[in-house]
């Protein structure tokens, strides 16, 4: 029996690895797991290579709890240490970076993965146990098996040992203060969480629990619609159908692999779901994607596995890692090239998913310039009548119509098809057509695409009187036989402030034809598109401002006719307005409860 020191250069680092890291401290059996896989592929490739020559016998890693001995066993069959093996990879290497470790851990006061991302492996063990056997036989000809013990202070020792195969076990004696780690249910979790798709198998509870041939790691030409669809129940059993996927495949300039998928997003997203899985050759590292996949793909589903992503380090870092952002162009651009090819192959069945995709689309255009240029070509803009139409299948549509005196093209649009029902139809009766835009992302969505086109302008129905949605140069309707005095105008504009009771809203006059409203509310795009804007944006003051209102009164219209010269009568001009916050969804509350009972007394007249 030999007893030595660890060499580890700070010698209370299990005290940091047991406390600091307490929130992850399941991790240790993923790194204790990750060893045993590497061990057997590490002997497959022996054998393959023609250097070692014996049975390879039966490959797997064997996980055990026994409860009444307070042990957790991880077991394999790879390749096995020597004591020379021993002494240098678990007391030497695995400390090599400790003071590193510690450094790093202390500058990015992050909590977290750090085991993982520092390359503990190995001594992450501690984190549960107090004390660490390791008994190992290595695969090399004529040499003894090896017991290391190691009580979680500095001294470890290391004597003959009994293992009479080929492989490793590594036993915990749990520590007091992780029991939990002896149930079964627990460990069983753990390994479904991180090793569900480790490339050897996993026994546990006689059971292999994993799946050692992911369908990402094989080639697409192998795979059929129902092995994607499979695979996607496997990760998400409770979820919807998705609607397609790509499949990720690179060697060069970086190794990527995995399968993303489109689920059916409808208004509830939730782009704080992790959706994405990340893993580093088959082992499990984390659902927290985000600087790996641009912001609006967080809304995919499925796998990404890449040895070449950094995961040794704090975030700040994976921001400016080059492989990082070629990663994510890589995946932007492959996303888009699928949406392109199933809308040019198939328009129909992408139209149909329109629906469910637009969501992420959009949010893509508006955020990343490289996809929108793709984009432009699928993004499709859906009309009143329910047709589908790019971008420039539609400015051809209405260039005809809808251009206004400026030259410039006015697409018209509703936010809400119930709501804005009389706005729509109005415009619909003037030969109009209006897009639908109903989106949550709508608002930025339209504002970019506003900008960033020349001489197109978005404008909602209710924005103005549908005679003002599209200004032609020859407004002749201003010379009609009716002309108010200014006396009579301002008297109409006294009334109807009156009635207004305090809001402060604007009136205006216009002669919309005696066919139109009398008196209708309109919301001029610029101010009440800022404001939902910022509503979304969080910027407060914008949200805090009221919102801005024109009412709009026709003066050729009989009803408003008959109060020229007239003495007022309060109730109809209050009834004409609350009929115009009707048509806004305006009128709520008090107002709306004093309409219904004008409404009824003024019928019982
Ligand atoms: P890493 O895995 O990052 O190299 P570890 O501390 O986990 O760091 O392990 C250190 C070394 O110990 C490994 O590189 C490997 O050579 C050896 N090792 C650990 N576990 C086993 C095992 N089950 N079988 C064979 N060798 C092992």
């Amino acid at each position: 029996m030999e007893k030595g020191n660890i060499s580890v250069s700070t010698e209370n680092i299990f005290p940091i690895i047991k406390r600091s890291l307490y929130s992850e401290q399941e991790i240790f059996l993923r790194e204790l797991v990750s060893n045993a896989v590497d061990a057997i592929q590490k002997i497959k490739h022996l054998s393959r290579t023609g250097e070692f020559k014996a049975e390879l016998g039966d490959l797997k890693v064997s996980v055990a709890v026994d409860k009444e001995a307070k042990t957790i066993t991880i077991s394999d069959t790879g390749i096995g240490m020597t004591a020379e093996e021993v002494k240098k990879y678990l007391n030497v290497v695995a400390f090599s970076g400790a003071e590193e470790f510690i450094k790093k851990y202390q500058e990015a006061g992050e909590q977290g993965d750090i085991i993982g991302k520092f390359g503990l492996g190995f001594y992450s063990a501690f984190m549960v146990a107090d004390k660490v056997e390791v008994n190992s036989l290595s695969h090399q000809e004529g040499v003894e098996a090896v017991r290391w013990i190691n009580d979680g202070s500095i001294e470890y020792s290391i004597e003959k040992g009994e293992r009479e195969s080929r492989g490793t076990d590594v036993i915990l004696h749990v520590s007091e203060d992780a029991t939990e780690y002896l149930e079964n249910v627990r460990i069983r979790n753990i390994l479904d969480k991180y090793a569900k798709f480790l490339p050897v198998e996993i026994h546990f509870e006689d059971e292999v629990i994993n799946n050692p041939n992911p369908i990402w790691r094989k080639a697409p030409s192998e795979l059929e619609d129902k092995d994607y669809q499979e695979f996607f129940k496997e990760l998400y059993p409770f979820d919807q159908e998705p609607l397609f996927w790509i499949h990720l495949n690179v060697d060069f300039p970086f190794n990527l692999t995995g399968v993303l998928y489109f689920p059916k997003i409808r208004n509830d997203i939730d782009p704080k779901r992790n959706n994405i899985k990340l893993f580093s050759r088959q082992v499990f590292i984390t659902d927290e994607v985000n600087q790996i996949v641009p912001d609006y793909l967080m809304l995919l589903q499925g796998v990404i596995d890449s040895p070449d992503i950094p995961l040794n380090v704090s975030r700040s870092y994976l921001q400016g890692d080059p492989n990082v952002k070629k990663i994510s162009n890589y995946i932007t651009r492959k996303v888009g090239d699928k949406l392109l090819e199933i809308f040019r192959e198939d328009r129909g069945k992408f139209e149909e998913k329109w629906k469910d995709i637009n969501i992420f689309v959009k949010y893509g255009m508006v955020t990343d310039e490289k996809f929108k240029e793709k984009a432009q070509k699928f993004a499709l803009y859906q009309n009143m009548d329910g047709n589908y139409f790019t971008f420039d299948e539609y400015k051809e549509k209405i260039a005809g119509n809808q251009t206004d005196k400026d030259e410039n093209l006015v697409v018209l649009y509703a936010t809400n098809k119930e709501d804005q029902d009389i706005f729509i139809s109005s415009a619909l009766g003037n030969g109009y057509d209006v897009l639908l835009f109903d989106g949550i992302v709508d608002n930025h969505f339209i504002d970019n695409m506003e900008r960033q086109s020349e001489k197109v302008r978005f404008v909602r129905v209710d924005s103005d009187t549908v005679d003002k949605l599209v200004p032609k140069e020859d407004d002749s309707k201003d010379e009609g036989e009716l002309v108010l005095t200014e006396e009579q105008e301002n008297k109409l504009k006294e009334v109807f402030t009156n009635a207004l009771e305090g809001k402060t809203w604007a009136i205006q006059l216009g002669k919309l034809g005696s066919e139109q409203l009398p008196v209708m509310l309109t919301r001029p795009e610029f101010m009440r598109r800022m404001k939902e804007m910022a509503s979304v944006g969080g910027q407060d003051f914008m949200r805090e401002m009221p919102d801005s209102v024109n009412v709009v009164i026709n003066t050729e219209h009989p009803l408003v006719q008959g109060m020229i010269d007239k003495d007022e009568d309060p109730e109809l001009v209050r009834e004409l307005l609350d009929l115009a916050m009707l048509g806004q969804g305006m009128l709520t509350g008090k107002e709306l409860t004093g309409f219904i009972h004008r409404s009824i007394k003024m019928l019982n007249k």
